[in-house]
């Protein structure tokens, strides 16, 4: 007998979608069956053409507790997941207090999500000045990898490494492994805003700035023989050398965020710096070149970049708020919106939303529709549409640059290992 058959003319599996019925037991799946050939279940959800998708896995996310849990914190952030369609997220080391540096701050960490989680959680480590050492330590203690930044963070407990330092870094982590994850942009290339509108602030950070900062983690990846991962590509430009890197062999991979693939600068509002994040949201054109670095598989996943702040931070003004776009419960949403009106499948957005930042992270069982993997699962109804508001998102604050925007899909139901997700928290730390 099993506990659950959830049955759907709309089934994403890796193979493609079809009518299929899948059968959990004791919070996995044991297996996909044609939809008349069901096991017998104690309970039996039939979806007729809402689709049935693997929960996505999202391994950017600023979670900021503990330190800054008036940002954010676990028990907001993993609400709003899972409402979103989201059923791992993965969180930044940065932002919250201490920063997940060292095993002790690990354990920090750990000691506040316990309990508080309405999905899976997994963290990852950060490389900054000083902590070369215990990189290893953190890798035994269950971190996916090691983020670093290459210009200033925004915050000045999580500093950058210079060209030397990211080399020590990816040298290490390749003696064991591990993958070293970029924020990319060259500092010498950054300037501070001429003034405090946006395309001030979008001349300071310049797409170039993400390039040269791309060819650097190319090179020493390939000197040190490292996997090295680039965080939020927002620049067209890094395109080219990407794919000429994968051609060469070199253990890159490289993800981009919902707002750079469906918010443009043209058409950000005078002073909303809700729309304020780094790399900048740049281009419709460039925006354009992004679909198609998705499209060729040069960009492998599709990532939130999660990263709010208190709604104070977010002043009218470009050169002086914080930088970071409120995103989690609406990824799925708007990517799917622009991904479907660009012919784009739903297996397209589950392979960037699911599967490769599962692989990204090593999280197995995770990110698909197959028997053996955990019972992760959405109801997602990719006819119907939505306006944000963002008052009623489960974000602690109401700041989106999703505001007032129709969105396509809608997410019905959302199972974690079996169970319907974000009410009491079922989530385990990973
Ligand atoms: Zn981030």
């Amino acid at each position: 007998m099993h506990d659950l058959v959830i049955t759907s003319r709309r089934v994403v599996l890796p193979d493609g979608e079809r009518p299929a019925a899948v059968a959990v037991r004791d919070g996995g799946i044991t297996g996909v069956h044609d939809p008349g050939a069901a096991p017998e279940a104690a309970e039996r959800v039939d979806l007729g053409d809402v689709a049935l998708l693997p929960g996505l896995v999202d391994t950017h996310v600023h979670v900021n507790e503990p330190g800054r849990t008036h940002w954010e914190g676990f028990a907001t952030a993993t609400r709003a997941a899972a409402a979103g369609g989201v059923t791992t997220i993965v969180d930044m080391p940065l932002n919250s207090l201490p920063p997940t540096v060292d095993p002790a701050a690990l354990a920090a960490k750990r000691r506040a999500a316990a309990g508080r989680c309405a999905v899976d959680v997994g963290f990852w480590g950060g490389a900054v000045p000083g902590n070369l050492g215990r990189l290893r330590p953190l890798h035994e203690a269950g971190v996916r990898g090691f983020k670093c930044f290459l210009s200033p963070s925004g915050v000045e407990e999580f500093p950058p490494l210079d060209a030397a330092g990211l080399r020590a870094a990816l040298a290490e982590a390749a003696s064991f492994g591990g993958l070293v994850i970029v924020h990319a942009e060259a500092p010498e290339l950054l300037t501070e805003p001429a003034g405090p509108a946006y395309p001030e602030f979008l001349a300071s950070r310049p797409g170039e700035a993400e390039r040269r900062a791309v060819e650097l983690v190319i090179r020493l990846a390939r000197e040190t023989g490292a996997r090295a991962h680039i965080l939020h590509v927002s620049s067209a430009l890094c395109l080219e050398p990407l794919a000429r890197a994968r051609r060469a062999g070199v253990g890159i991979t490289a993800e981009t965020c919902p707002h750079y693939l469906t918010l443009a600068a043209e058409q950000v509002p005078e002073g909303d710096t809700a729309f304020k994040c780094c790399p900048p949201i740049r281009s419709g054109e460039n925006r354009d070149a992004l679909w198609r670095g998705l499209a060729d598989g040069v960009l492998d996943c599709v990532v939130s970049d999660h990263s709010p702040s208190a709604p104070d931070l977010k002043v009218p003004d470009f050169a002086a708020a914080w930088g970071g776009i409120s995103s989690l419960q609406l990824g799925l949403a708007a990517v799917w919106t622009e991904a479907s009106r660009r012919g784009h499948g739903l297996g397209d957005v589950v392979r960037w939303m699911a599967r490769n930042p599962a692989a990204l992270a090593g999280l197995d069982g995770k990110g698909a529709i197959a028997a053996g993997a955990d019972a992760d699962l959405v109801a997602f109804d990719p006819g119907a549409s939505r306006t944000v508001d963002a008052s009623s998102l489960h974000h602690r604050h109401p700041v989106t640059p999703y505001h007032g925007r129709t969105l396509r899909g809608v997410v019905r139901a959302t199972w974690l290992r079996g169970r319907l997700a974000g009410g009491t928290p079922l989530g385990r730390l990973l």
